[in-house]
């Protein structure tokens, strides 16, 4: 499809990262693709039956798991085994201190590669001007052929003041900690990224800059 635009956008828990990725999908009609909602999604349900991290190869070698996606308005959504998840479940404390401990298992990250990768094609044939893939790996390994990728970061004491002010009990410092420090997958900036500091700039301001690098690939 022409002018078709693939964006990926990584960073650290608390950066802004679903704050810029709901505008640029609401206002320019392409799907939003939350990544880090699909290892929360396995976090819940690996802890619903209690497997250990260290157990998860197993289950998956072990196991044929059925991964889908819901559309809802611009929105993938992952349903695992035709269980979808809501937004209590995958923000929970229990999945917020869990959730990089899973998340290293590299044989969660290879389950996950297809499914991400295919959302992609999902938004092409549903129609969307484009697809926003948002998380850790994106512009690394996910699509590193993103017509455009974005890296957000913010002082810590910001990304902290915004996650408390979501009313969410979350350790995002030793989260990221975890994340960039894993073998798998680290957190860090893909080459040709373009990095933002969202704590200098408002939602629109960031929104707006991200625009201008769109309208310098046509
Ligand atoms: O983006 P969010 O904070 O919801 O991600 C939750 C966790 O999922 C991250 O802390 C990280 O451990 C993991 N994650 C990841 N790779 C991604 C997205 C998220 O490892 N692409």
């Amino acid at each position: 499809m022409k002018n078709f635009r693939s964006l990926a956008i990584d960073g650290g828990a608390g950066t802004g990262k679903s704050t810029l990725s709901n505008l640029l999908s609401e206002r320019n009609n392409y799907l939003y693709v939350e990544t880090g909602s699909h290892y929360r999604a396995f976090s819940w349900m690996l802890m619903e039956s209690e497997i250990e991290p260290e157990k998860v190869n197993e289950f998956i070698e072990s196991n044929s798991i059925s991964i889908l996606s819901k559309i809802i308005k611009n929105k993938s959504l992952i349903t695992i085994d035709q269980q979808s998840f809501s937004k209590e479940k995958l923000r929970s404390p229990k999945v917020n201190q869990n959730v990089s401990r899973y998340a290293a298992v590299p044989a969660l990250r290879k389950l996950l590669f297809d499914y991400q990768y295919s959302q992609v094609e999902l938004a092409k044939e549903s129609g969307f001007n484009g697809v926003i893939l948002e998380g850790r790996d994106i512009g690394t390994k996910i699509l590193p052929e993103a017509d455009l990728k974005i890296f957000l970061w913010a002082d810590a004491q910001i990304r902290v003041r915004r996650r408390s002010s979501d009313g969410e009990t979350d350790s995002i410092i030793t989260r990221d900690q975890m994340d960039m420090n894993r073998i798998e997958a680290p957190l860090v900036c893909a080459e040709g990224a373009i990095k933002i500091d969202t704590g200098q700039f408002s939602p629109d301001e960031v929104y707006e800059q991200v625009m201008r690098a769109l309208e310098l690939l046509r």
